[in-house]
């Protein structure tokens, strides 16, 4: 079996979630705060991928390359390779297109124009780890800098506090991953807020939080996947909410009337 970050945070989230979305396959529609996010990422990765092979981006290319993304009709938003198909815009386009514009631009003034700029070594790189003959676990950098370090870019409406990142699990998973305790993973949060900004934080992980998760917390999962067990959150979760899950309402109409476990072992 392989399960990638997206899946395991997904089913931690909500069970029955993951169950809609990875077992049954039914997409959602993505919305404009997923598009955006996307075009970001699309950009930054053209602009890494081209400084890998010693090309230069000028600021103003690179507000060009997000334009050209965004217009693009054959562009598709994507999360985590997951292709969304129906669009669904919650904002006025033209409006999220100038956010993303901003972004961008705020992120080349603030780290691409300056000496602190990563130095790539891969862009946008899938990499596995098998943790038994049965499991792989599948993860996506977004850029990999020369000297190691797993760089993460987030489009976010406000910064993650320290404290989340610190005890954030994606950078536990990156380390098991990797196999390497220590490794330095950033997150480079372009904030979209009134004036958009920049925000960078650090997670470092030990020996002890890879063990965590590769014995304790991904084992269980696992067999509940494998068992067909796919609990719902709470109701009272702020996952369980239509501003953050977008099953919410439509495949899963009566959250309070699913069984605290689906079972679907006679699929
Ligand atoms: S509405 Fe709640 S229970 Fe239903 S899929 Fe979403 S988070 Fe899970």
């Amino acid at each position: 079996m392989n399960i990638s970050y997206s899946q395991l945070s997904s089913f931690l989230k909500c069970g029955y979630g993951y169950y809609l979305r990875y077992v049954k396959g039914i997409k959602y529609p993505g919305n404009s705060d997923l598009y955006l996010g996307s075009a970001v990422h699309s950009t930054l990765e053209a602009y890494f991928k081209a400084k890998i092979q010693g090309i230069d981006t000028s600021r103003e290319q690179l507000r060009a390359i997000f334009s050209d993304i965004f217009d693009s009709k054959q562009y598709k938003a994507t999360e985590d390779g997951d292709e969304v198909v129906d669009l669904v815009w919650r904002e006025d386009k033209g409006i999220v297109k100038d956010v993303g514009l901003t972004l961008v631009e705020t992120y080349y003034d603030t780290i691409l124009s300056k000496p602190r700029c990563p130095d790539p070594l891969e862009s946008e790189f899938w990499f596995e780890k098998a943790l038994d003959p049965e499991v792989t676990i599948r993860l996506k950098a977004d850029l990999i800098t020369a000297s190691g370090k797993v760089i993460d870019f987030k489009i976010k409406r406000r910064a993650m506090p320290q404290a989340d990142a610190e005890r954030d699990l994606q950078p536990s998973i990156y380390a098991l991953g990797l196999g390497t305790p220590g490794i330095a993973f950033e997150y480079h949060q372009l904030v979209r807020t009134k004036i958009p900004k920049v925000v960078i934080q650090e997670a470092n992980r030990t020996e002890a939080d890879i063990d965590g998760v590769a014995n304790t917390l991904i084992p269980p999962i696992i067999k509940m996947i494998h068992d067909g067990i796919f609990p719902p959150s709470g109701m009272n979760t702020w996952a369980c909410d239509p501003r953050w899950c977008d099953y919410c309402g439509t495949e899963c109409r009566s959250p309070r009337q699913i069984s605290l476990v689906v079972k679907e072992k006679d699929e």
